[in-house]
């Protein structure tokens, strides 16, 4: 095999973890390549697609202006942004994931999760607070909530293009259409990665590699493999390029696996969307509006309960619910208390929708649905909601829940009666999957004796540990780029160490 290229630090990616990784470890000094199995316009991997939102430890207003820059006076004034400190951050981590994360793994990246949205702005990443979001107006004063109120400007496309602007004028370079295919070693550590570029099989010899490639979550035989029976048929949410081909490389040479491997993220996704993530919609598929209504099965029963926490703490695991229905499909059904509140995701053209000015007429509607069934589920729920005229307000649990239903609706609940309806059809999106590798708090590779694989890093999703059961929204980017920026140090030390 010859040699295509001699570096410090192979990053193996170019998402957020990947591109914090090379970031940092040229800061500490190191020369950096990248490569990527996609092209340049189909960089950045999941992040691309991601939201932006990113979770962070924050005791008051005076740690978020470290992290958005353009917050007036006035914004500060009216607005109560609150706190979110680091045991707010540990309990939602350790309460999603059933008390199973890795809690060294996790202390670790929240205390670091402030400090390094503070060096990602640094690095040229402009932050905004997410008023359309995370915020709503409680006695008369906006009011965040859940941890959540730094958004990057421009979602994760606009992350990616502000690391690849800063990684381009610290000459950092990419090989694109470049898939790394195996790791290469020699006796005492690993020395470089093996890659197809252009068609012919080359080495590219480094002292330390960053593996940041994502989970297996575009590689329907894996999926299969791993998360179980009609797994194969989950939507992507977003890039067709992480099919576990790092998680491979990294137990093939002797990584230990690590963490929920038979679980992944997945949410309700519009039920026509394309195979894998469309660059242009992205996120828009995603339907989380719930919380202020039912969702309802072939049979027309519900089968969760939509109010059992806040929607960012139950969206990544109803997918799964979704999956494991008849026909894999759900419908969501909303009335005209819920309908002006639904979020702009629901006013996309590309919707699988129906409306009608009763309920009886929608059963008729709802493709796939026992009209009888779910007359009687809405008779029953109807009954069973409280008669409150309260406004539906997504940052307050309210409190208001069914009476007497087998399956609750905890939060939210009020009765879904005043037509015209509106229902939505949604099937799973697959967001990322959990199963990783095991690291250190310095992100080096451990084998299945605990000991660190000299030379080998990773980020990312490629993490086994993090999430378990479930995940707390906007944490796959803070982990990201924490344990990314940790892996490129780690790296850049390491080569120094030789
Ligand atoms: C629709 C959507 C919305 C989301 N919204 C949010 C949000 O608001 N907040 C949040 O925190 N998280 C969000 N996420 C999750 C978040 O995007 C991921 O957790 C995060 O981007 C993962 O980063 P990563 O660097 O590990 O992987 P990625 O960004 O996926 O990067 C992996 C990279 O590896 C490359 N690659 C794969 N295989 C190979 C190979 N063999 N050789 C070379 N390169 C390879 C890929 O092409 C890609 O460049 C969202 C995800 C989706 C899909």
């Amino acid at each position: 095999m010859s040699v295509l290229e001699t570096i410090d630090v192979i990053v193996v990616g170019t998402g957020n973890a990947a591109s914090c990784a090379a970031l940092a470890a040229s800061e500490a000094g190191a020369a950096v390549l990248m490569v990527d199995a996609a092209s340049e316009d189909d960089r950045g991997g999941n992040t691309s697609y991601a939201g932006g939102q990113m979770r962070v430890a924050f005791e008051g207003v005076d740690d978020l202006t470290k992290v958005i820059a353009d917050l007036t006076d006035e914004e500060i004034r009216n607005t109560d942004f609150g706190t979110y400190t680091a045991s707010d951050f540990f309990e939602d981590m350790a309460r999603v994931t059933q008390y199973r994360c890795h809690s060294e793994l996790v202390e670790y990246v929240i205390g670091q999760s402030l400090d390094t949205l503070v060096w990602l702005r640094g690095k040229g990443v402009r932050f905004e607070a997410a008023f359309g979001r995370q915020a709503s107006k409680v006695n008369g004063r906006m009011t965040f909530w859940g941890g959540l109120p730094c958004i990057v400007w421009g979602g994760g496309a606009g992350l990616i293009d502000a690391l690849h602007a800063r990684a381009a004028k610290e000459g950092i370079r990419t090989l694109y259409d470049t898939p790394a295919v195996g790791l290469l070693r020699d006796a005492s550590r690993i020395t470089g990665v093996s890659v197809l570029h252009k068609g012919e099989l080359k080495e590219i010899r480094a002292k330390a590699v960053v593996l940041a490639c994502g989970g297996f979550e575009a590689n329907a035989e894996m999926r299969t493999r791993y998360l179980g029976p009609n797994w194969d048929l989950a939507k992507v949410r977003g890039t067709r390029f992480n099919t576990g081909a790092g998680l491979r490389m990294a137990l093939d040479a002797g990584a230990r696996s690590y963490g929920h491997w038979s679980c992944a993220h997945s949410s309700c996704w519009e039920l026509n969307a394309p195979e894998y993530g469309d660059p242009v919609v992205k996120g828009a598929y995603q339907k989380h509006s719930y919380p202020f209504g039912v969702m309802v099965n072939a049979d027309g029963n519900r089968f969760v309960d939509e109010g059992a926490d806040f929607q960012t703490l139950t969206y990544a695991r109803f997918g799964r619910e979704v999956l494991a229905q008849p026909g894999l499909f759900a419908w969501q059904v909303f009335d005209q208390r819920a309908i002006p509140l639904l979020r702009e995701t629901y006013r996309i053209r590309q919707l699988t929708k129906v409306q009608a000015p009763t309920l009886e007429e929608l059963s008729h509607r709802m493709e796939g649905v026992n009209p009888a069934g779910f007359m009687k589920t809405m008779e029953d729920f109807n009954r069973a909601a409280p008669d409150d005229d309260a406004p539906y307000v997504a940052s307050i649990k309210d409190g208001l829940a069914t009476r007497g239903l087998t399956l609750p609706k905890s939060n939210w609940a009020r009765p879904v009666d005043r037509g015209p309806f509106e229902a939505y059809a949604v099937t799973a999106g697959i967001t990322f999957t959990f199963g990783g590798v095991k690291i250190t708090t310095a992100a080096e590779v451990e084998d299945d004796g605990g000991t660190p694989i000299p030379g080998l890093f990773t980020a990312g999703e490629m993490v086994g540990g993090l999430f378990y059961h479930n995940y707390p929204s906007g944490t796959g980017l803070t982990c990201g780029a924490v344990l990314g920026r940790t892996a490129g140090r780690s790296a850049a030390s390491f080569v120094h160490g030789l």
